[in-house]
């Protein structure tokens, strides 16, 4: 199966979970249930963008002829009080920026073009001020409503929540806000081979890796893992990791390993005898063996057990699933043109092969990590980008275009 398919049957088997009420202050990172409207007009009142005097446009004509005009100063308003002079002519108000404007003036000019050029606070508003620069209407003036007028949709429904947008929710009053909830997920390593760390290794044991990158990556996409659990090669621990889970009550289970068709690959046939196997196999490296299905009705996402198989598999079906699951409207990756360093090679599948992706003269180049082997988990530690060979080719050579996903910011 091609991996958009594989996509699309699993994105349209799941739905949006239960919705509830957070304070704005928990609502990183959450996905909004619900359309939020501009409550009131976004600025409320007209006012100043700097520190200067608020005037009369038509009482400052006289600077292009005479170089400068000099006006009254009849008020003196700081940020948050109503003005409650209005301006006649000839008079103007000291202003500061965010302070509203007074009744008469139609705009401001700041205080570096005029002769009261001190800014330390504390000092007294002058009498008289001269003025050395014309203005036009509405100049360094901020509208009633410029950024946002009432009744505007400012946030649509689905829409995950972040910094700017927790800003923006207390810039409109909104205290708490309604959101998906979280989807609550099972993580299950399966492999006789597996033990957690802490314990003694010993030959022929490996640390269970992907429980933590799996809880890691399912908290990245906004859920919650609930248990992480090893079970080992037999069709009864997998069976009964999987009931643990479904005991549970959670969203959504997520193994890894048993799914290939190796002589301990437990997973199709458990799946298959407590639900259904909607399908299994994808055209895709790494990360063929995927298996998609549900176990007693929950979404069952089976990843194969090399690490970065099991990563590429979240990031390529999971993550997805979860985000819509989630309340998630629309997900797409964010994919970059790159300039190949180095020829690539592949067999076909689409791969997503671990790269570094930098830029460089104004283009974005890319290199491979290390070797792709789909346990070495190094080369995904060294990348920022996962690199998209189509499916059906096969050679790419040095100079050529291919396109990136990039998976993280560099920050080291
Ligand atoms: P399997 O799909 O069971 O054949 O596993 C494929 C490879 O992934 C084997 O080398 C396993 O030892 C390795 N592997 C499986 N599960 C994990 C895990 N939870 N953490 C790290 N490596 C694993
Ligand atoms: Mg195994």
């Amino acid at each position: 199966m091609a991996v958009d398919e594989a996509q699309n049957r699993i994105l349209k088997s799941i739905e949006p979970l239960r919705k509830e009420q957070v304070q704005i202050d928990d609502a990183y990172n959450r996905i909004l249930a619900t359309d939020i409207y501009s409550p009131f007009n976004l600025p409320l009142s007209p006012n100043s963008s700097m520190d200067g005097f608020a005037v009369r446009v038509e009482d400052l004509l006289d600077i292009e002829k005479e170089g400068s005009v000099t006006l009254t100063v009849v008020g003196d308003i700081p940020a948050g009080i109503i003005p409650q002079v209005e301006l006649g002519p000839g008079q103007c108000a000291r202003i500061m920026t965010g302070a509203v404007l007074p009744g008469g003036a139609d705009a401001v000019v700041p205080v570096e073009n005029t002769d009261f050029v001190s800014r330390d606070p504390g000092i007294q508003v002058p009498e008289i001020v001269e003025i050395y620069q014309p203005a036009k209407p509405g100049e360094y003036v901020r509208e009633a409503g410029e950024d946002l007028s009432k009744g505007d949709l400012v946030i649509s429904e689905g829409t995950r929540l972040f910094p700017e947008h927790i800003g923006i929710l207390a810039m409109m009053g909104f205290l708490s806000v309604s959101v998906y909830s979280s989807p609550r997920v099972a993580i299950i390593s399966t492999g006789d081979e597996l033990i957690f760390p802490g314990e003694q290794l010993l030959p022929g044991k490996l640390y269970d890796s992907n429980s933590y990158t799996l809880a890691a990556l399912v908290k990245q996409a906004g859920g919650i893992t609930v248990s992480t659990a090893i079970a080992g090669d037999s069709l009864g621990s997998i069976e009964n990791n999987l009931e643990d889970a479904f005991l549970k009550g959670v969203d959504a289970i997520i193994s890894s390993a048993g799914v290939s068709v190796g002589a301990f690959d437990f997973i199709r046939g458990v799946i298959e005898r407590n639900g259904q196997v909607e399908f299994w196999r994808v055209n895709m490296r790494p990360g063929k063996p995927f298996l998609f299905g549900f176990y007693k009705g929950i979404p069952f996402f089976g990843l194969p057990g090399n690490p970065v198989s099991a990563f590429v598999g979240f990031d390529v079906f999971v993550q997805p699933a979860i985000l819509r699951m989630g309340g998630a409207k629309n997900w797409k990756k964010l994919v970059i043109g790159v300039d190949l360093l180095e020829p690539i090679y592949s067999d076909g599948r689409e791969s997503y092969l671990r790269s570094k992706v930098y830029r460089k003269g104004g283009r974005y180049q890319a290199e491979l990590t290390d070797h792709q082997g789909s346990g070495n988990l190094y080369s995904l530690i060294m990348a920022n980008a996962l690199l998209i060979v189509p499916a059906g080719t096969k050679y790419v050579p040095a100079g050529e275009q291919l396109e990136a996903w990039i998976i993280r910011d560099i920050i080291e």
